[in-house]
């Protein structure tokens, strides 16, 4: 059966400078586990609140007690999948929000201040594990680790292992300089591709996989045995709606298709979800995109999944950031 519900983590960045150019308010409270967000069209309105697993608050000073640095949410969030993921879980950590509201920061995060993927990455390379980094853009899959291998990717389903990507490179890496090499070429694969396709980079989710091996010895019998669990670490593409961007075609079908795999990623999680509330499995329609297809077996059946809403705290973001907190509400 399915596992435990998703937990679910939302995160407020500080202002931006074109928020703060525009003297933009802060229209996100943070109370323990709760999110309040008050809504600077209306103020008389009564402000809507959202409890979740985590509420981070990273707008003030690094002084202030509820400050979310990395550290914290890796040791929140990172720490207790990459347990999971030891137990022999497949767990699948994504980051959701509009372009710009933190979740490459989430995820990647930048020199001296690593988000979620070094980190899990750094805490468990002690044997030779698997690596895979690719990019979903348009319903289509690109090798991030081979750029050169240029064409689309197939899609395909393994009888035993599932749903997988045909010709996708894989890494054997033992070293941590190794991976953190891989993974600044996946992400200049990512940024060139953003500057020749108009920022395709936000537009695009960019999936990282570890096919993680533990192998056990047993002395008294000599048997060895192998446990294989398959960590994702998805940073979604942009949430934002496609009509609020003015967007004509091209773009007009990438927003669709963006939404597409965003509402599926939703629609699967919900079912899964209402499935074990029933204690009987729905239909969970994980073909109606690539995104949830390929994460299939990271979602559903013996898995463990986060998600890290990303927020912006001003007033011009309001609809956006309203409509980031209920996709993460849905999700819990
Ligand atoms: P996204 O991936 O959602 O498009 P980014 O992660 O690139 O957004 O974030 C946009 C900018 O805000 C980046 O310059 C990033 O470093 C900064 N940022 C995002 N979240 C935080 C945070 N929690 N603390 C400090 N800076 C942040």
């Amino acid at each position: 059966m399915s596992g435990a519900s998703v937990k679910v983590a939302v995160r407020v960045r500080p202002f931006n400078s074109r928020e703060t150019g525009k003297d933009s308010k802060c229209i996100i409270q943070m109370q323990g586990n709760s999110t309040i967000i008050l809504n600077p069209k209306a103020p008389k309105e009564p402000a809507k609140t959202f409890s979740f697993d985590y509420s981070y608050w990273s707008h003030t000073s690094p002084d202030d007690p509820s400050f979310a640095s990395q550290d914290r949410v890796y040791n929140d969030i990172g720490k207790e999948m990459l347990a999971h993921a030891f137990e022999g879980y497949n767990v699948c950590i994504f980051a959701y929000g509009q372009t710009g509201a933190g979740k490459s920061y989430t995820m990647m995060g930048r020199e001296g201040q690593e988000g979620i993927i070094p980190m899990v990455c750094y805490n468990q390379v002690t044997q030779k594990h698997i690596y895979y980094y690719m990019e979903i853009y348009c319903e289509r899959v690109r090798d991030l680790l081979n750029p050169k291998n240029k064409g689309n990717l197939r899609v395909r389903e393994h009888p035993l292992l599932g749903p997988y990507v045909e010709d996708l490179s894989k890494l054997a890496v033992t070293s941590y300089t190794d991976i953190a090499d891989l993974m600044d070429a996946g992400n200049k694969a990512r940024t060139v591709a953003a500057t020749n396709m108009n920022e395709t980079s936000s537009r695009s989710h960019a999936v990282f996989t570890i096919v993680f091996t533990q192998k056990k010895h047993d002395n008294e019998t000599d048997l060895s045995t192998e446990k294989v669990s398959k960590i994702s670490l998805v940073d979604l593409a942009g949430s934002e709606r496609a009509d609020s961007t003015g967007a004509k075609g091209t773009r007009l079908k990438e927003g669709a298709n963006i939404n597409k795999s965003l509402t599926t990623l939703g629609k699967v999680i919900s079912a899964l979800a209402e499935s074990k509330k029933k204690k009987k499995t729905d239909f969970i329609p994980y073909r109606d995109s690539v995104l949830t297809w390929l994460l299939r077996e990271n979602l559903g059946g013996n898995s463990r999944t986060a998600m890290v809403a990303a927020l912006s705290p001003a007033d011009i973001n309001y609809d956006e950031t309203l409509s980031t907190l209920r996709y993460a509400d849905r999700a819990k």
